[in-house]
């Protein structure tokens, strides 16, 4: 349970790929990976993982918003494990915000989402949802959806001039 993985950094190809669909929830395994994923994620006082972020190209990801000291406005949520999720729908009005990644560490960069949208997935359970999500957890759970794609948040800023060091941001940028 107590299991925390290494996490790939930029430069690792498994970053780079388009991650398989689960076909075995249920299997000891995938459920092992998933609390794996959870442990890695809160220790590394992250609000959210994918499976490529510790070497398993597998569309799993985890998503648990809460206020950490990176993100202090954040809600707080449990963590929720999305397998095979997809994006149905996303709103046309995009929101610029910061954003950093476990895979990336001390840089932080503005990155435009969507405010609102609806993912399909199956949960660990193997219970299929429908769901909206708005704001700050939408922005997470686009950014994790991204990491199934090999997409990582770096690819979205528009401008370099809105790339910042962690440093630099604790310092300027925390409003
Ligand atoms: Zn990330």
């Amino acid at each position: 349970m107590d299991t925390v993985l290494e996490i790939s950094q930029l430069g690792n190809p498994v970053l780079r790929q388009q991650a398989k669909p689960v076909e075995h929830i249920q299997h000891a395994e995938t459920q092992q990976l998933i609390d794996h994923l959870i442990t890695t994620m809160l220790e590394s006082a992250g609000v959210g993982i994918a499976a490529p972020q510790v070497g398993e190209s597998l569309q799993i990801m985890v998503v648990a918003s809460r206020p950490t000291l990176r993100y202090p406005q954040a809600p707080s949520m449990e963590p929720v494990a999305m397998i095979n999720p997809e994006i149905v729908s996303q709103s046309d009005d995009r929101l610029k915000s910061w954003e950093g990644c476990l895979s990336i560490p001390g840089v932080r960069g503005q990155v435009p989402r969507s405010q609102a949208i609806t993912v399909t997935y199956t949960d660990r359970q193997g219970h299929s949802h429908q769901q909206e999500f708005t704001d700050f957890v939408a922005r997470i759970v686009q950014h994790e959806f991204d990491h199934l794609q090999g997409t990582v948040f770096l690819d979205r800023v528009e401008n370099t001039q809105e790339i910042m060091t962690e440093q630099e941001y604790q310092k300027h940028a925390l409003v």
